[in-house]
């Protein structure tokens, strides 16, 4: 199939097929009732229908944990990693298949520590992905461990005294690397928020993380109770090249105006704020991106095993 083509199978014939939300679903999730992640799946489907992504082009990467079951519920390709791995996996794909829509799944546990390092790097090479990170503070896969965005002072498994360090915040790491192109938040459980979000994202050229708040009601219900049921403690933020949302100022009662291509003030915001800020932080689609630096030339397999074989008998003895 030649790249970005809209026949079927490069034969010339016109694809006529169009899809539901239905057409991208898998078999039935086996999250926990009141589990975020259903909400999340569901903005997902709708970003996928809305865009009418062909199924046979579209990847799900994911790692490990709770949320990384991801790929299995959505109708597409997909690819369940290993622990902290879904974006190296998913560098590759795009790196091969730069014509595939790639999107990346993780908990916290999964980006923010063992994958912690694959994750700056690829903030930084900026490869055209939409990355979302399912954030309820603890691994729930394992049973309640301590995960580097668990609050401070909260118990769990392993410091049941209480999370020893202040949390790591994933969209303040985001937005000090080198290169970040594009950074949002927003919660499971403000659907039309979560579904403007991804739209904003998956059409970013780019790097596009989303952190999205999402409760695990087994072993940290309380975390984000209160931002769910107190509309005064949430502020959106709002821009025409972000999100808006008329509706949702009916309401939030606190919104605020960002420019995203400020960088300077999306580091601002991104501190710490008694108030649960939603929205884009961060958005500039001319930053470099690897694959159109390090374009791979096409080849057949033939000049593929060529190379290949060449470069081992630079190696004879
Ligand atoms: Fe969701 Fe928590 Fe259950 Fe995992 S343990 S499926 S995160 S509710
Ligand atoms: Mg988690």
């Amino acid at each position: 199939m030649s790249e970005n083509c809209g026949t079927l199978m490069g034969c010339g014939v016109e694809d006529e097929r169009s899809f539901s939300m239905d057409d991208y679903s898998g078999p039935l999730a086996r999250w926990c009732p009141g589990c975020g992640d259903h909400a999340v799946l569901a903005g997902v489907q709708r970003l996928l229908a809305k865009e009418q992504l062909k199924p046979e082009r579209t990847v799900f990467v994911s790692g490990i944990g709770c949320s990384s079951r991801f790929p299995h519920y959505v109708d597409t390709y997909g690819f369940h990693g290993i622990h902290g791995r879904a974006l190296p996996i998913a560098t590759g794909i795009k790196l091969a298949r730069p014509d595939l829509d790639v999107f990346a799944v993780m908990g916290d546990g999964d980006c923010c520590s063992i994958g912690a390092g694959h994750w700056i790097h690829a903030i930084r090479y900026n490869i055209n992905m939409t990355v979302l990170l399912l954030d309820n503070n603890i691994y729930g896969l394992t049973k309640k461990q301590t995960s580097p965005t668990t609050p401070q002072g909260f118990a769990s498994n392993t410091q049941p005294r209480g999370s020893f360090l202040p949390a790591l915040d994933p969209i303040q790491t985001t937005l000090g690397v080198t290169n970040a192109s594009f950074v949002a938040q927003t919660a499971d459980w403000v659907p039309s928020h979560l579904a403007q979000t991804l739209e904003a994202a998956h059409a970013h050229p780019g790097f596009a993380f989303v952190r999205i708040l999402q409760r695990c009601p087994v072993f940290t219900p309380t975390i984000f109770e209160e931002a769910a049921m107190n509309t005064d403690l949430t502020e959106l933020l709002e821009h025409e090249n972000g999100v808006t949302d008329e509706a949702l100022k009916g309401v939030y009662p606190h919104t605020l105006y960002h420019d995203p291509t400020d960088i300077q003030e999306a580091r601002r915001l991104a501190e710490s704020s008694s108030k649960v800020r939603l929205g884009v932080f961060y958005a500039d689609p001319g930053h470099a991106r690897y694959e159109e630096l390090r374009a791979v030339p096409k080849r057949t397999a033939e000049e593929k095993i060529a190379l290949l074989n060449a470069e081992i008998d630079r190696y004879a003895v």
